[in-house]
């Protein structure tokens, strides 16, 4: 099997790798020629972990390579895989499709001539309910020439990889879910999944709309989730209570389950935000709106405007005020991307406490152990920390945004020397407050209102 594999992001590289290492010859392209040079020179343009061995085992076993030339890489190929970005739509919270049908019509003027081979064009982008169908219409318009389940197909292959875990969800995940129309596209995606029945991976075959669907279901749920714990931490700072033994405690009845209970400043990333949002939107336009979910997206916007208020509040400002309630104070961020072990920084709560921050008259300095580059490109004015002890150093308070092992154990002594005033807003509840506050430090977790 041929595998072309359009756009290598974080899908689209880590997808193409592991297909690789399952056997597969694979071409990944993208468009970003810059991107292309440095996978070519050997060197991975995202931070993952263990992305760059498995990169370079399948390209030195000759197996992986990388093209800016998308017909090069579509001729040929038994299954071409669309994994271009869909952002949300600036104004109304539709996904953007551009990319996709922009990448479909290149797909379709590079498949080969009428009868000549069968190509599955396979959508793993996410992409609203109906996105498959209309990408059956670019390849119909653009290529009339070409039959419909004789030459291609079109398939829909939702992907449920977590960034800084993605190589390990992809080959172990927990179900591997294919939209199709017809048997051929079926057995193109049944055969490329084939090493994963070692493991027993369940694969549901769908239609297409109900495969599109499921991503879009499945992210939602677990916006949910999260913030439905964000509100029950609320909730226990308010009556007294520990939101993390009220995690536990629901997190053992087997039809909750324990995952995506952990309060904290709210979700952000490349995918919650945007995929809640267009859901909602789908879901309005088809006159059968998603209350919860439009909900949830309201909430978890405020949550993180009103964690840089706790901060505000927690340093004898006033949240409410305009102006510099925060005059004269330096607040040291730890951490800034949405999560540990990724560089992304798309919709991370930090880009919504540091302006804020900021705004109130306080000094930010800050430290992330891989996304600072990123960050330095969304936020300004911030003076960048080469570890977390510089970070510290004169600060009135730190907040621990983002729960990287670097900052689970640090050395609270060492903290303490150098901060102006020693303090942790702990947007994580990464640490014990019996310990910060033995150690002398001023605690305040998520959702701990019975050590408060
Ligand atoms: P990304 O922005 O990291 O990468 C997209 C890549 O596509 C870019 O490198 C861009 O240059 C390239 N591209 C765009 N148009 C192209 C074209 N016509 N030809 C060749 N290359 C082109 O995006 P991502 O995070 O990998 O996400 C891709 C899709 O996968 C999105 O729909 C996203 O919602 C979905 N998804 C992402 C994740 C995640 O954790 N990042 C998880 C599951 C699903």
């Amino acid at each position: 099997m041929r595998v072309a594999m359009i756009g290598t992001g974080y899908v689209g590289l880590v997808s193409g790798a592991c297909f690789s290492e399952f056997g597969t010859s694979v071409i990944c392209v993208d468009r970003d020629a810059e991107k292309i040079a440095r996978l070519q020179g050997g060197e991975i343009p995202i931070y993952e972990p263990g992305l760059e061995d498995l990169v370079a085992q399948n390209v030195g076993a000759g197996r992986l390579s990388f093209t800016t030339d998308l017909a090069s890489a579509v001729s040929g190929a038994d299954a071409v895989f669309i994994a271009v970005g869909t952002p949300s739509r600036r104004g109304d919270g539709h996904a953007d499709l551009s990319y996709v049908f922009g990448a479909a019509e290149e797909v379709a003027r590079a498949l080969p001539a009428a009868g000549d081979h069968f190509t599955c064009i396979v959508t793993k982008s996410t992409v609203p309910v109906g996105t498959g169908r209309q990408v059956a219409e670019v390849l119909a318009r653009v290529r009339p020439d070409l039959v419909l389940g004789r030459d291609y197909d079109v398939a829909s292959n939702p992907e449920f990889l977590r960034e800084g875990s993605a190589i390990e969800d992809f080959m172990r995940p927990d179900r591997v879910v294919i939209g199709v129309e017809s048997e051929a596209a079926r057995a193109c995606l049944k055969g490329l999944y084939r090493p994963l029945y070692l493991n027993e991976t369940p694969v549901l075959s769908t239609r297409l709309e109900t495969a599109e669907l499921i991503k879009y279901a499945a992210n939602a749920f677990l916006a949910v989730k999260i913030t439905f714990i964000n509100e029950i931490a609320d909730l226990c700072e308010r009556v007294g209570g520990d939101v993390q033994q009220v995690a536990r405690g629901i997190g053992l009845d087997g039809r909750i389950g324990a995952k995506f209970l952990h309060a904290g400043p709210g979700y952000g990333g490349s995918c919650f935000p945007k995929d809640t949002l267009a859901l909602v939107r789908t879901a309005q336009e088809a006159a059968a709106p998603l209350r919860i979910v439009e909900t949830t997206v309201e909430v978890n916007e405020a949550r993180k405007v009103a964690m840089a208020g706790r901060v505000v509040d927690f340093l004898g400002g006033d949240p409410a005020a305009a102006g510099d309630s925060l005059a004269g104070k330096t607040v040291g961020l730890l951490g800034l991307t949405f999560k540990p072990n990724t560089d992304d920084m798309r919709e991370a709560p930090s880009l919504a406490i540091v302006p804020r921050l900021q705004a109130a008259g306080a000094r930010v300095r800050a430290y992330d152990p891989e996304g600072m580059a990123e960050a330095k490109k969304l936020l300004e004015g911030v003076v960048w920390c080469s570890d977390p002890y510089e970070v510290a150093e004169g600060v009135d308070c730190l907040v621990l945004v983002t729960e990287w092992n670097a900052f689970r154990n640090l050395d609270l002594a060492r903290l303490k020397a150098t901060m102006a005033r020693p303090a942790l807003v702990d947007l994580r509840n990464v640490y014990d407050p019996d310990r910060l506050q033995q150690a002398g430090f001023q605690y305040l977790g998520v959702g701990r209102g019975e050590a408060a």
